[in-house]
């Protein structure tokens, strides 16, 4: 079976076995152990020197952590969106009472910098940009560099939705200055779902000292408070999923990060390259084609809903469809986390066969 989807993806056969290792006390020393190492590595992968914590739940949890942890009601904030996750960011934080000014772009294109730009330059009240590094739902990252600086030039805060690019594609947090990122243990940790994992700059904790939100149990300071301690979570977390995450980031601490960021852009030169040799077109513009996820145009005359279908009986092959007003129009393929170009190759083949059959449907 090739799980070919954007998250939950595959895990390695050393991770499935992690996962099924014997319960001990959250409260005791050798889970101390773990978290640690853990939350060390993690900071390797986020490439920063300050705080990451792991969270119990999927990655909206960890979104809608680093909403509630440093906006207070009322703050006007930017959401930049260009698909489906950069509305779902804007939405946690109007649904916390926060005054969200929208910067949507077409979908299947990047944000553009200098808009955002613009957009703080004409209303000097904006207090957080909200941004997407990598869109899942159109496949397109983000030039989330060049954001983050417009975002430091104007002093605002930078809270970024990485959950399917950190530990995939570069995202260099500290070096490009970014508040919060966050990320989930479903997408490119070779890992199962149920951990979200989330950075905060200094400048982040500053804001979290002043930020009215309500939060219980997605409250970051206290998550901090008791991990510096302790070596604890407030809350009884996911052990299997930590057992989980602790051997998969081994796997990419051995494989090596940059190598690992230039594995998943090998792989995804061959999806995209595979795909137009069969005749298909790339919905995402290709200067900015995410190397994550692939989202690929159903062809005229071709029921999208059927072609994933024959894959999955046929083939053995799950892709996915497309997301919100994308629902038919396209599909995608995600290549990250454990994958390699010869599962791609994989996908090609099976797609090869498919897509005639889908057309006479
Ligand atoms: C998967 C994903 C999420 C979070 O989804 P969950 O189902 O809550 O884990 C958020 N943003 C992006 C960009 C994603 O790819």
């Amino acid at each position: 079976m090739q799980l070919r989807i954007p998250g939950p993806t595959p895990c390695p056969e050393e991770v499935l076995r992690a996962q099924s290792r014997q319960m001990i006390n959250h409260r005791g020393k050798d889970f101390s152990v773990i978290i640690r190492k853990v939350t060390e590595q993690l900071k390797r992968c986020f490439q920063t020197q300050n705080d990451v914590l792991i969270l119990t739940g999927s990655g909206t949890s960890g979104l809608e952590a680093a909403v509630v942890n440093t906006l207070s009601p009322g703050d006007r904030v930017l959401g930049v969106s260009i698909g489906a996750f950069g509305d779902r960011f804007a939405d946690i934080a109007r649904t916390y009472g926060a005054d969200v000014k929208k910067l949507s772009f077409d979908w299947g294109v990047p944000a553009d910098p200098d808009a955002v730009r613009q957009a703080l330059k004409d209303d000097a009240g904006i207090k957080a940009v909200l941004v997407t590094h990598n869109e899942t739902s159109t496949g397109i990252t983000n030039d989330l560099k060049p954001i983050a600086a417009v975002a430091r030039e104007f002093d605002k805060l930078i809270l970024v939705d990485g959950v399917s690019s950190v530990g995939s594609i570069d995202l260099p947090v500290d070096a490009w200055q970014c508040d919060v990122v966050v990320t989930g243990s479903q997408k490119g940790w070779m890992t199962p779902p149920g951990m979200a994992m989330v950075s905060m700059s200094q400048r982040a904790w500053q804001a979290n000292e002043k930020a009215k939100m309500p939060r219980f149990y997605l409250d970051l300071g206290r998550a901090r408070k008791i991990f510096d301690e302790k070596g604890q979570t407030p809350w009884t977390p996911g052990i299997s999923t930590l057992y989980a995450l602790d051997v998969g980031l081994d796997a990419i601490e051995k494989e090596g990060l940059q190598n690992v960021f230039s594995r998943h852009a090998r792989v995804a030169k061959v999806a995209r390259e595979g795909a137009k040799s069969l005749g298909l077109t790339l919905f995402a513009r290709e200067s900015h084609a995410s190397n994550t996820v692939t989202a690929i145009n159903v062809p005229s005359g071709v029921d999208g809903k059927k072609l994933l279908q024959i894959l999955r009986e046929e083939h053995q092959v799950v892709l996915s469809g497309g997301q919100a007003k994308l629902e038919g129009k396209i599909f995608r393929i995600g290549h990250l986390g454990w994958v390699a170009e010869s599962d791609m190759n994989v996908v090609m083949a099976a797609l090869k066969k498919a897509l005639p059959a889908a057309k006479g449907a």
